[in-house]
């Protein structure tokens, strides 16, 4: 019987600090930083997981290269899906996600 080796892949998540720190200074000024880590906490969320992973499908998170690209493509799933959605710099990798912010 012939067979493909398996190739046991565990994805490895880790928060480089280069990506903590960008991540951390796209939150600023300072007052939007206290209100989506203290206030609506809003940005808590980007230290777990699934700020880079989907949590539904379980496949990584579209991401883009530049904040630009992120906030149109935002903007665009706005006027599609109504809420609102918001990029931000993921902690996890070099790129931006898009999230759905639960409160305005
Ligand atoms: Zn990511």
């Amino acid at each position: 019987m012939v067979g493909v080796p398996m190739v046991d892949e565990e994805i490895t998540l880790k928060i480089t600090l280069k990506n903590l720190y960008l991540g951390l200074k796209y939150q600023l000024p300072l007052r939007r930083f206290i209100c989506n880590f203290f206030i609506t906490k809003n940005a808590r969320g980007l230290f777990h997981p699934n700020s880079h992973i989907s949590q539904g499908s379980g496949e990584l998170k579209i991401c883009y290269n530049h904040l630009a690209s992120a906030v149109k493509a935002g903007e665009s799933m706005e006027r599609k899906y109504g809420g609102k959605f918001r990029p931000y710099k993921c902690f996890f990798c070099d790129g931006f996600h898009i999230g759905k912010n639960r409160v305005v």
